[in-house]
């Protein structure tokens, strides 16, 4: 047990986790405010969240004892900022990752002196009378469909997981794969319809945009998101997050790449999102989903990719061509009418429901917004068959079935024409 603590105070003092001196408000020292998803709010040094996370897991359930030592062995940075650490902080932070527990499970609010303590839950939600989804209204979608190619997916994993060691938004070169997605973007939709949106650490978030067939720039927007960072247990040196979340990145830039190459305009735009900073508590999307809403934009509805590569064998999916996992949360609607999309366009997967809970990933910040979101994956967080190499330097390309994620690209094309039409 002495041996942990001491650990903690390793990394949490080790400077390892650095962020370069010129992005002070992420420094280790700095104080972010964060929300837990009992809607507790607490300020903590970023050296406290980061060694918590990042540090062993302690035996469940945290004694009082080991809640003293891990408080103890911050006293350091604790009497340096003046801070305190409560039990809830560090039962949701300690070990995270060892528990492979889906998303930070905060959100960094540190930015958002607006966000209202209320629950979650109490959002009042809209969402569009979306028709029941039928492929023989859809034909446009058939040559689509046969641009699909797990090859395809395969090269921007592989390129994302390998080019780059580490894409944590602290990291120094945290912003290299966000130019390289917008090298991407901007080669399939014009440089006009791709864009940076600055964050307030060193990892854009990327947009690209295909306008509504009228031109309107004022035209509702169908989403597709999904982050661009990655983390690990060593986040500053390595973290390839070849599934989390390079496979979700991946499948929204083949779509995107095959919309356009088949010159498909909706009644409404289509945008994409790589989010940058979603391991830090939501950082790239909350700033976006506020600024959308700041600036009056209407959302139709946000679909959100999140470890889609991971497809192991397993006793429920035999003789099926993938497992797609749909959320159940946090809005029922846009749940069940995934659910039905993938039903009628991808009648060979396996489909669940599962939830994902408070801060599971960059769909909450849109829906934290009033925006109706949904987020399909390979498996939820407390799923046996989730990713093993979830949040570690396991997390490698290798590891993946892209002629699995394949349908994950199906699904997203069906919901565009379905949604944007
Ligand atoms: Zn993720």
């Amino acid at each position: 047990m002495l041996t942990v603590p001491s650990l903690l105070l390793a990394i949490a003092l080790g400077g390892a986790l650095g962020a370069p001196a010129s992005q002070s408000e992420f420094d280790d020292l700095s104080i972010r405010t964060i929300q837990f998803p009992s809607y507790h709010e607490e300020k903590l040094p970023l050296a406290v969240i980061e060694g918590l996370q990042f540090s062993p897991a302690l035996p469940r359930p945290l004694s009082s004892e080991s809640l003293n030592a891990a408080r103890a062995s911050f006293a350091n940075i604790s009497s340096v900022t003046g801070t305190s650490i409560s039990d809830e902080a560090i039962e949701e932070l300690q070990g995270r990752y060892g528990r492979r527990l889906w998303g930070p499970g905060y959100m960094d609010i540190t930015a958002d002196s607006e966000v209202e303590a209320r629950s979650l839950e109490e959002r009042q939600v809209t969402v569009p009378n979306f028709p029941t989804p039928d492929p023989s209204q859809h034909p446009e979608l058939t040559p689509m469909l046969a641009k699909v190619t797990a090859s395809e997916i395969k090269g921007y994993v592989t390129q994302l997981s390998t080019a780059y060691a580490t894409r944590y938004y602290r990291s120094t070169n945290a912003r290299a794969p966000a130019l390289w997605i917008q090298s991407q973007f901007s080669s399939w939709l014009g440089s006009s319809q791709t864009k940076l949106a600055e964050n307030s650490f060193d990892q854009p978030n990327v947009i690209g945009r295909i306008e509504a067939k009228s031109g309107d720039p004022n035209a509702p927007i169908v989403l597709l998101g999904a982050h661009l960072d990655s983390t690990s247990q060593t986040p500053s040196t390595k973290a390839p997050g070849a599934d989390d979340d390079a496979s979700g990145v991946a499948v929204m830039m083949a779509i995107m790449r095959i919309l356009k190459g088949s010159n498909y305009q909706g009644t409404y735009a289509i945008e994409a999102h790589a989010y940058a900073g979603e391991e830090g508590g939501l950082l790239g999307s909350q700033a976006l989903a506020k600024s959308y809403k700041a600036a009056g934009k209407n959302i139709r509805g946000m679909l959100d990719f999140e470890m889609v590569g991971w497809q192991p064998n397993t006793s429920t999916n035999s003789g099926k061509s993938s497992t797609i996992s749909i959320l159940s949360d946090p809005v029922t609607a846009m749940s069940t009418h995934m659910t039905s999309v993938v039903k009628a366009y991808v009648p060979t997967a396996e489909r669940r429901s599962v939830a994902c809970g408070y801060g599971c990933s960059d769909h909450y910040s849109f829906y934290n917004q009033g925006y109706p979101v949904v987020c399909i994956a390979s498996y939820g967080p407390n799923d046996s068959n989730l990713n093993p190499g979830y949040h570690t330097t396991n997390d490698t390309v290798d590891k993946l079935s892209f002629d699995r994620s394949v349908d994950f690209v199906k699904a997203g094309l069906a919901w565009i024409v379905e949604v944007a039409a």
